[in-house]
C-alpha cells in the first residue's frame, strides 16, 4: 500500500515540499526562497509564477532526495500563507498583477471607507474578522480597480481569484481545479463563516463578481488531481498555515491552544462547533476539519513583534550574535532585575489595540546589564502571549491547561519555561517542529484513508515545561508587565 504524503508548505518567504510517511515522520524536505517585492513603502508583492516554480522545484527535489517514485505517494496536502491574493486570466493562465501579500497595507484607505460606511459590525458578525487591509477582499478590489481593463475582464467572467493554495492547484491541475478550503476562505473577508458561503452583500460592496471565486471545500476532502512529474496525484487536504498548525498540533478539542513563536506569534484556540465572538479584539475563524466532521471554529490572536524582538537585539542593538545566544544571556542572570521591554515597535495588538503606541524599556537602574535586557526581551514574548491567553479564556469561558508550542523561538527553552511559569500552564513542544506541514499532511492522509482518524499517536514525542513559580511571584511579575504596558500607552497618548 502507498503510505507517503507529499506536502506543499508555501510560506511568506519560501516554498517547501515535505514527504511524510503514514506515521507523520519526515522522509525528505526541500525548500526554495522567492523574491519579496516592495514597490513602495508599506506595499508587499510576490511574483505568482516565481512562487509556482519555487514550489515545483522544491517538489521535484524533495521526491528525488527521498529515493521514492511519484507512484509511491498516496496523496498531497497543501498549506499556505493566508490572505495573499492572486488574480489571473483563466484563458491565458497569466496573472494580471503580482500577488498582493497579506502584509501589504495598500488598501488601508478602502478599509477606512468601509468603516465610514458603518460596516464594522456587519463584517465582524459575518466573517469573524475586523476590517483590515490584511484580508483578501480589499486586495481583490484594488486589482480590479487599478489594473487596466481588469474590471471589464472580470465582468466578462474571464478572471479568477485565488489564495496561493488555489493558484497552485489551478496551475498544477492544468486549470481543472478552482477550489480552496474553508480556513483560507475564512480569511478573505468575503466568506460567511456561519452559513459557509460567499457573502453576496460583501461581494456587492467591494464590487467583486462571484464568478471569480473558488469553490470552497472542507479542509480534508478530495480536490482533484495535480500533475507531478507527469503523474497524477490527488490533493486531499488544504489548510491555511495557522489552522494547519492547529491541526498538526492535535488541537482538535474545545480549549486546545497552540502558539507559533515566529517573527510574530499566532495563538489559536479551538472553540469547537461554537463560533465565539470575541469581546477582546480576537478574530473568529474556521478551524480545519475533515469531510465528515462538523465545522469547528477557532479564536485567533497575534503578537506583532515576537521573535522579531530577538532579531532587533541582534541586528540593531548588537547585544547578541545569534538568536540562540539569547538563551545563554537570559540564564546567566537570576531575573530581569525589574526591567521590562514592551516591543510595541508597530503599535500594540490584542487586547490593547493601540496603533500609536511605540516600544519602551522600563525599570532601568545603574546595575542593568546586557543580560537583563536580553532576558526582558524574551520575557516580553511570553507576556504578550499570556495577554492573549487571558483574553481568549475570557472570551471562550474555558481555562487553558496546556499550550502547544512551535515556530523558531519555541527552540528557546528559557522562553518555554518562562511561558509555563507566567501562564501557569504546561507548555508542550513536539520534537517534530514541522507542525504546519504536518497538519496538511494529516488532513490529506486521513482523507485518502492511509491514516486513521485517531491522530493522537502521531508526532506525540514531545517535551513538557511545567509551571514552577509561586502564585505570588507570578502576580508580581504580571503586575510589573501591566505597569510597563500602561507606561507605554501613556508615552504616546496626546495630552
Ligand atoms: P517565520 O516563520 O516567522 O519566519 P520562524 O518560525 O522561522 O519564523 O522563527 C524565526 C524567529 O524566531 C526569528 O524572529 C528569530 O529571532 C526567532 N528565534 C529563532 N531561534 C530562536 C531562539 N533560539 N531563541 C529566541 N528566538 C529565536
Amino acid at each position: 500500500m502507498k503510505k507517503y504524503i507529499l506536502t506543499l508548505d508555501e510560506g511568506t518567504t519560501s516554498a517547501r515540499a515535505i514527504i511524510f510517511d503514514d506515521l507523520g515522520n519526515i522522509v525528505s524536505l526541500a525548500q526554495n526562497e522567492f523574491t519579496q517585492i516592495y514597490p513602495t513603502q508599506g506595499w508587499v508583492e510576490h511574483d505568482p509564477i516565481e512562487i509556482l516554480s519555487a514550489q515545483y522545484s522544491a517538489i521535484t527535489e524533495c521526491i528525488i532526495k527521498s529515493g521514492l517514485n511519484v507512484s509511491d505517494i498516496s496523496c498531497v496536502g497543501i498549506t499556505n500563507q493566508r490572505e495573499t491574493v492572486v488574480v489571473w486570466n483563466k484563458n491565458t493562465g497569466e496573472p494580471i498583477y503580482n500577488a498582493i501579500v497579506w502584509q501589504c497595507r495598500r488598501t488601508a484607505d478602502i478599509c477606512e471607507d468601509l468603516k465610514r460606511q458603518g460596516l464594522e459590525e456587519y463584517i465582524t458578525n459575518t466573517t469573524g474578522l475586523k476590517i483590515d487591509a490584511y484580508f483578501s477582499g480589499t486586495k481583490i478590489k484594488w486589482i480590479l480597480d487599478n489594473v487596466k481593463g481588469a474590471r471589464e475582464q472580470a465582468n466578462r467572467g474571464e478572471l479568477l481569484f485565488g489564495t496561493i493554495d488555489t493558484w497552485l492547484m489551478w496551475k498544477l491541475s492544468h486549470g481543472k481545479t478552482h477550489a480552496t478550503d474553508e480556513t483560507n476562505a475564512s480569511r478573505t473577508m468575503l466568506y460567511d463563516i456561519h452559513n459557509l458561503c460567499w457573502d453576496k452583500k460583501l461581494l456587492g460592496i467591494l464590487d467583486i463578481p462571484e464568478s471569480m471565486l473558488p469553490t470552497v471545500q472542507k479542509s480534508g476532502s478530495v480536490y482533484g488531481n495535480i500533475d507531478i512529474m507527469g503523474a497524477p496525484l490527488s490533493v486531499c487536504g488544504v489548510a491555511g498555515d495557522q489552522q494547519s498548525a492547529l491541526y498538526g498540533q492535535h488541537c482538535i478539542n474545545v480549549g486546545d491552544v497552540k502558539n507559533t513563536y515566529g517573527t510574530g506569534c499566532f495563538l489559536l484556540m479551538n472553540t469547537g462547533e461554537t463560533a465565539v465572538k470575541s469581546q477582546n479584539g480576537m478574530l473568529t475563524t474556521i478551524a480545519a476539519t475533515t469531510q465528515n466532521s462538523p465545522t469547528q471554529y477557532a479564536l485567533e490572536g497575534s503578537v506583532f513583534i515576537g521573535g522579531a524582538v530577538i532579531q532587533w537585539l541582534r541586528d540593531e542593538m548588537k547585544l547578541i550574535e545569534n538568536a540562540a545566544q539569547s538563551e545563554d544571556c537570559a540564564l546567566a542572570v537570576e531575573n530581569s532585575a525589574g526591567v521590562y521591554i514592551v516591543p510595541a515597535f508597530a503599535g500594540l495588538g490584542a487586547p490593547y489595540w493601540d496603533m500609536y503606541a511605540r516600544g519602551t524599556i522600563c525599570g532601568l537602574t545603574r546595575g542593568t546589564g546586557r543580560n537583563h535586557i536580553v532576558r526582558a526581551a524574551l520575557e516580553s514574548i511570553a507576556y504578550q502571549t499570556n495577554d492573549l491567553i487571558l483574553a481568549m479564556q475570557n472570551d471562550a469561558g474555558v481555562t487553558v491547561t496546556s499550550l502547544k508550542a512551535d515556530g523558531g523561538a519555541a527552540r528557546n527553552k528559557f522562553l518555554m519555561q518562562f511561558q509555563a511559569d507566567i501562564s501557569n500552564t504546561n507548555v508542550i513542544c513536539p520534537s517534530n517542529a514541522e507542525a504546519t506541514a504536518l497538519g496538511a499532511a494529516l488532513l490529506a492522509g486521513i482523507t485518502a484513508g492511509i491514516i486513521n482518524g485517531d491522530i493522537s499517536s502521531i508526532n506525540s514525542d514531545s517535551t513538557t515545561f511545567k509551571p514552577n513559580i509561586t502564585d505570588y511571584e507570578r502576580a508580581q511579575s504580571i503586575s510589573g508587565w501591566k505597569k510597563a504596558i500602561n507606561s507605554t500607552i501613556s508615552f504616546t497618548k496626546e495630552k
